[in-house]
């Protein structure tokens, strides 16, 4: 377990996070974007163990979280109707549309099944020719290929009962909504490795240009996001504001080019609207017209659904690194993964979850660092 051990070895990470407490001359704020990297910050309490001066803030790197109302809203009309089998993965069954969730739909006789990969759900499709196999993804640029291959795929071999309610959602711009908000506070970011192991990280130096903020693509592993942090601080301190990479075993600078070549096959970038953030223009990706007969957005005439946000949810702020979880005054009490109010709470890639999980003691309203 090479990675594992070497990244996860506490030696380094004390000696790294000494490092960056040696480097810090004033108080910054970095933003993690991942989910996945939230889920490590929390787990290893990586955040604990830097100078007081660094505050991390949360992103709205989770698909599950960001997937809007409507989207959900959406799935679960889809799913209500008779002839249809609606797959997805497991925590998406669990998110709050606006009156119920999937996981109630299959309680109440709807066909819904937890699948693991787009695959499995063109197997659905080829062994149930009489069903409307719906396959709901959701996700980020990591994930949009593998479904976009599905789609081409199912057009290649006329299956004819396989469609996509597709809600892929593109992170650059969401950063750039961020930068640009007047409320924004962040200083630095980690970026997100995963999707730039798909579409490399030439794309953030515009976000650069336009922001003067440096980013540092970052893994998961503790030591990979201490070095990104250290990395951060010291563009920081220095005044400088660049990409580097940190996740260099994974991404390179053009990505993986097959990958993005399958995506720009089948998918276009659209305008998406973002759970708790609202719309960002071309932030997301819908499948092209050339594909229209496998969007399930279309063929089940759902493309006018609207929906209202629940004011109790304060997610919004927390996806935008204004607030943390602990600031809602639902956190734990009316909020929790057994009755979540907000998607942040449904997945483990969430910081609601996150902070839930690991951090137990802390009761709602009592803020952090
Ligand atoms: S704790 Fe629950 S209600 Fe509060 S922001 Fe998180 S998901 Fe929303």
């Amino acid at each position: 377990m090479k990675y594992l051990d070497e990244y996860r070895d506490g030696t380094i990470a004390r000696g790294l996070a000494a490092e960056i407490a040696r480097r810090v001359t004033r108080p910054w704020v970095l933003m993690e974007i991942c989910g996945g990297q939230t889920h490590t910050l929390m787990r290893f309490g990586i955040d604990e163990m830097l100078p007081p001066g660094i505050e991390m803030v949360h992103g709205p790197g989770c698909p599950v979280c960001v997937t809007s109302l409507e989207t959900i809203d959406k799935a679960i009309e889809i799913a209500s109707r008779p002839g249809v089998t609606l797959v997805s993965y497991g925590d998406m069954l669990r998110v709050p549309g606006s009156r119920t969730d999937l996981f109630h739909v299959r309680a109440n006789g709807g066909d819904v099944r937890i699948v693991y990969s787009p695959t499995e759900a063109l197997k659905i499709a080829r062994a149930n020719p009489l069903r409307q196999v719906v396959f709901f993804a959701v996700g980020f640029e990591t994930t949009a290929p593998a479904n976009a291959m599905a789609v081409w795929l199912a057009k290649r071999e006329g299956l004819a009962n396989f469609s996509m309610l597709a809600s892929h959602v593109l992170v650059p711009p969401a950063m750039s909504a961020l930068l640009g908000s007047p409320r924004n506070r962040v200083q630095g970011f980690i970026g997100p490795g995963h999707v730039c192991t798909v579409m490399g990280y030439h794309e953030y130096e515009q976000l650069i240009r336009k922001f003067r903020v440096p980013i540092v693509v970052g893994g998961f592993e503790p030591v990979d996001l201490l070095e990104a942090i250290l990395m951060l601080v010291t563009q920081l301190e220095q005044g400088r504001a660049e990409v580097e990479n940190q996740y260099v075993r994974s991404v390179s600078y053009a990505g993986n080019l097959p990958a993005q070549k399958i995506l720009a096959e089948v998918f276009e970038v659209c305008d998406r609207k973002w759970r708790g953030i609202g719309g960002i223009p071309e932030s997301g990706l819908n499948i092209r017209a050339e594909y229209a007969e496998f969007d399930a957005d279309r063929i089940f005439h759902t493309e006018k659904l609207s929906a209202e946000e629940s004011p109790d949810c304060i997610s919004a702020e927390v996806l935008q690194g204004l607030k943390k979880p602990v600031d809602c005054t639902a956190f734990g009490v009316r909020c929790t993964p057994e009755n979540p109010l907000g998607a942040p709470m449904v997945s483990s890639e969430g910081a609601c979850a996150a902070y839930y999980r690991y951090r137990r003691h802390a009761v709602a309203g009592s803020g952090s660092r």
